[in-house]
């Protein structure tokens, strides 16, 4: 088996890294923006490009990318945070490009997967992934396997209905938990308060950023620490439900939002136990940090690419 490069698609930046056959770290990782430049997948190509190595060989490329996607055929259908595509044959296109075997899963699907053979989840068989970032994304290990679904398609975690009357998520449906506690919801959240004259730390600032509310919640601004609380309430809101369907023994967070967990924290909680149908399901049951960091991503679609070659062959 030769190297393998894997890339993760976020809706802000693409990763690619570099594995050596046996490696479970990358050797090698570059990075570029999502959606500047001539298109998405003419931007996939260029970070692949960055990472190849010279006078080796590729075994196969893995696609972490948003979902919904159609896993089997590789097809990424219309993902609310990439602009212009609609039912993209990515697998065809990249095979095409780098005659090499492909293949394509749901992001966060793989980032569970990576986080329960290598990261935070190790050991637990039970296990909930959610990223909180541009996007709300989800990945399921049940009974000691990763839950995808009958197309591939499973645990969209970020959009479920938190308020059918609530705000409209970026996949057009309103009240989604996504529309609620990404970090661009956040974000709006804080900018409706503005507007509708409440005072805060950041009103003069000419684009209001998650990391800059998260630093002015930080220093204490009431209006910023709000905004993350209103996030925690819905994800607490949410949580309950998956608690009911999969009772996880560990739910791990990832995505950029997730580094200042401590701030959505306490209102999750509270909102958890509020909505949960009983104590019991709240028992032993771990809320952690992702332990891969950045790479949590990249080294769970390697992983995955790595135990499921020869199904992917025959895909
Ligand atoms: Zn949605």
């Amino acid at each position: 088996m030769g190297h393998l490069i894997s890339v993760d698609m976020g809706g802000t930046t693409i990763r690619a890294a570099l594995f050596q056959p046996e490696g479970d770290t990358p050797v090698l990782t570059r990075r570029t923006s999502t959606a500047v430049g001539p298109s998405v997948e003419a931007n996939i190509c260029k970070v692949i490009r960055a990472v190849w190595p010279v006078g080796e060989t590729v075994a196969a490329i893995g696609v972490a990318a948003p979902g919904p996607i159609d896993g089997q055929r590789g097809v990424v259908f219309r993902p609310p945070n990439i602009p212009g595509w609609d039912q993209f044959p990515l697998r065809q296109y990249l095979e095409e490009e780098f005659k090499v075997m492909v293949m394509v899963a749901n992001d966060a699907n793989m980032a569970a997967y990576g986080e329960w053979k290598n990261g935070a989840g190790r050991g637990y068989d039970h296990l909930l992934y959610l990223t909180i970032s541009t996007g709300i994304g989800g990945g399921i290990i049940t009974g000691g396997k990763l839950l995808v679904g009958a197309q591939g398609m499973a645990a969209e975690l970020g959009h479920v209905t938190i308020d059918p009357s609530g705000p409209c998520c970026p996949c057009g449906i309103k009240g989604h938990l996504e529309a609620y506690a990404s970090g661009p919801s956040i974000a709006r959240y804080l900018k409706e308060q503005i507007s509708s004259g409440r005072s805060t730390a950041l009103a003069r600032e000419t684009e209001i950023t998650p990391e800059l509310i998260a630093k002015a919640a930080k220093k204490g601004d009431k209006l910023s620490i709000e905004a993350f609380s209103n996030a925690g309430c819905a994800l607490g809101k949410a949580l309950a439900g998956f608690l009911h369907i999969f009772n996880p023994s560990i739910i791990i967070f990832g995505g950029g939002v997730s580094q200042s967990m401590e701030l959505f924290m306490p209102a999750l909680q509270d909102s958890l136990a509020r909505h949960v149908l009983s104590p019991k399901y709240l028992e032993g049951l771990k809320l952690v940090h992702a332990g891969l960091g950045d790479n949590t991503g990249v080294t769970g679609m390697m992983t995955f690419l790595r135990h499921n070659y020869r199904g992917a062959y025959a895909a």
